[in-house]
């Protein structure tokens, strides 16, 4: 092998945390991405495999593989409590720290810098925390989780307890993205950036595709199935003549049907369903795993489960009674039944295709998937002018869907991308997803309950930073109202008056609709919403997912008209 190793014919040695930590410290230091690429290259040509798969993962801000479902289920309440155990600090004197320097693991930095436990000599190497981070996932019990965690931060410097508690509440926060991190592998094993970004998609693992950068082996990797793949998005049209400027002379319209995004696995006779959060879901669909099994070949479908009774759909609400059961019995299978709509092919019979246009990526779909019964087609028209798109909004309507999806037929199939190939027409209203930051305990029947939420979007598509732009007295269900009660609580980063209001982690995202958008010095967006209500928990998206500044400006810009056909 020609690569160049630090020291001449030795493997590198066990890579420090430490020196992960100081390689992160820089790149945070700069905002120009040439720099920061090439901060993260230098760093990982001096890395031994195994641990350059494990800092490529932690750089891009992942505990395991992306394709890896295990999760160490530590959140923000747990951290602080290790932290306090393992510097003497109390929670409260925790608090007003993490308000002051708006991070966990800046708060960690402090804490245990400041702590009197003696020499912190940073020890921990890269597979230490692999190993940490694995025990964690597989202990059961917050208490039990806590003390283990507690040790470690007990014999950290300041910056291992940093990058760890970063590292465990999912975000690094130093300005790198996971296609930075794609690039930077490119850069520095000089390979072409595509073929990286490919290779990361079909291993689900930034790690893995960095080894094989370096070892020149990027090409011929076959599709894993069952690990999950991102999902391509759609971008909101603002209304018709948006469509027109943006799709070619003919273009696909189907209908945007109003379920959970799910991309069905299929080999031999295995069938798994995974959400848009990447988790397993196939326990709670039972009535979809023979239709796909069934299907003639190996595939991997991207489609949407909704509630149906034969030919109709029913609404989104009827499927939430589904949603929260742990079994899925015979009865609830029979009072809510539900469909799987495919809508896109991202393999067939040992072929990946999401480098085939739409168009050829639904021939071969039309092919293996019936019009009808519980597995079916989308059905995709071919239209000319945007002038009919009226008349279809509002048939789609009427069949119960959602709105519409334009698609370009030419465009590929780009996993985890928010593009203008995909157009989204939604409802007759204007709708926000929103992430909750701050809760509040409601009143009368509702005093033991944490249900007033305070919500933000976020600053920009690229940029980390919340902006909170309404609060709303929940609509939520009493019963959803007590779980994400609980839910909140265990995920507090500061109270105030006794715990009737709190600051949460920004985890959850919710869905509001508002009379308008105005102008507001209350919010830091700069924006409020009219009479905001909540139409539903949208546990299928991230923090990620919620919509951006841009939109709300588009949203006044455009008088408040929601994005709608009819509208
Ligand atoms: P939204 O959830 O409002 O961001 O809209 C995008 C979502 O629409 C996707 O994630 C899909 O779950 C959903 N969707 C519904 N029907 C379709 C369709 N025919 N094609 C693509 N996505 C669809």
């Amino acid at each position: 092998m020609s690569r160049k190793a630090p020291s001449e014919g030795a493997e590198p040695p066990a890579a420090a945390l430490q020196q992960f930590g100081e390689v992160a410290e820089a790149i945070s230091a700069t905002t120009k991405k040439l720099e920061k690429t090439a901060l993260l290259g230098s760093y990982f040509k001096g890395l031994n495999d195994a641990d350059l798969a494990r800092a490529a993962r932690y750089f891009a801000g992942h505990q395991f593989a992306q394709s890896d479902s295990r999760t160490t289920n530590v959140g923000g309440s747990i951290i602080s409590e290790a932290l306090s155990e393992a510097t003497g600090f109390s929670r409260n004197d925790l608090a007003p720290r993490y308000v002051r320097l708006g991070d966990a693991g800046e708060t960690a930095y402090e804490v245990v810098k400041e702590a009197k436990h003696g020499i912190q000599v940073p020890a921990m190497t890269l597979a230490e925390t692999e190993s940490l981070i694995t025990r964690l996932s597989e202990t059961r019990g917050t208490r039990n989780k806590t003390a283990l965690l507690a040790t470690v931060l007990h014999q950290a410097s300041p910056l291992e307890a940093k990058y760890l508690v970063k590292l465990l509440a999912g975000d690094l926060r130093i300005g790198l993205k996971e296609g930075l991190v794609e690039d930077a592998v490119a850069r520095c094993f000089a390979r072409p950036l595509p073929d990286v970004a490919h290779a990361n998609m079909l291993l689900g693992d930034i790690g893995e595709a960095a080894v094989r950068a370096r070892k020149s082996d990027l090409r011929n990797i076959e599709m894993r199935l069952f690990h999950p793949i991102k999902f391509m998005l759609a971008t909101p049209a603002v209304d018709l003549s948006d469509i027109a400027r943006t799709m070619p002379a003919e273009f696909l319209v189907e209908d945007k049907f109003d379920g959970i995004r799910a991309q069905a696995h299929v080999k031999d006779t295995r069938v798994s369903i995974y959400s848009r959060t990447m988790d397993e879901i196939t326990h709670r669909f039972p009535e979809l795993i023979e239709p796909l099994r069934t299907l003639p070949t190996d595939v991997v479908i991207d489609g949407e489960i909704v509630p149906a009774q034969g030919e109709r759909i029913l609404p989104f609400s009827e499927l939430q009674k589904r949603l929260g059961r742990k079994t899925i019995g015979k009865d609830l299978m029979s009072e809510v039944p539900v469909i799987m709509v495919a809508y896109d092919l991202l393999y067939a019979a040992g072929r990946v295709l999401i480098n085939e246009s739409l168009e050829e990526r639904r021939a071969i779909l039309e092919r293996l998937v019936p019009n009808q019964g519980t597995v079916r087609l989308s059905i995709a028209k071919e239209f000319t002018e945007v002038a009919p798109l009226d008349d279809e909004f509002t048939k789609a309507r009427g069949r119960g869907n959602e709105g519409l999806m334009i698609k370009s037929p030419a465009s590929l199939y780009k996993p985890g991308r928010r593009g203008r190939e995909w157009l989204k027409l939604k409802r007759a209203i204007a709708t926000l997803d929103v992430v909750v930051t701050a809760v509040e305990v409601g009143h009368g029947k509702r005093r033991h309950l944490l249900s007033d939420y305070t919500f933000a979007v976020r600053g920009s598509e690229q940029s980390e930073e919340l902006l909170n732009i309404g609060k709303a007295y929940s609509g939520l269900t009493d019963v959803e109202l007590a779980e994400l009660t609980e839910w909140f609580k265990a995920h507090t980063l500061q109270e105030f008056r006794h715990g009737r209001v709190r600051l949460v982690e920004p985890k959850i995202v919710i869905e509001v609709t508002f009379d308008r958008v105005q102008e507001s010095k209350r919010h830091k967006s700069g924006y409020a919403l009219r009479f905001p209500r909540i139409l539903r928990v949208r546990t299928d998206k991230n923090p990620e997912d919620v919509d951006t500044l841009e939109t709300v400006r588009r949203l006044v810009a455009s008088n408040n008209t929601p994005s709608t056909a009819s509208g």
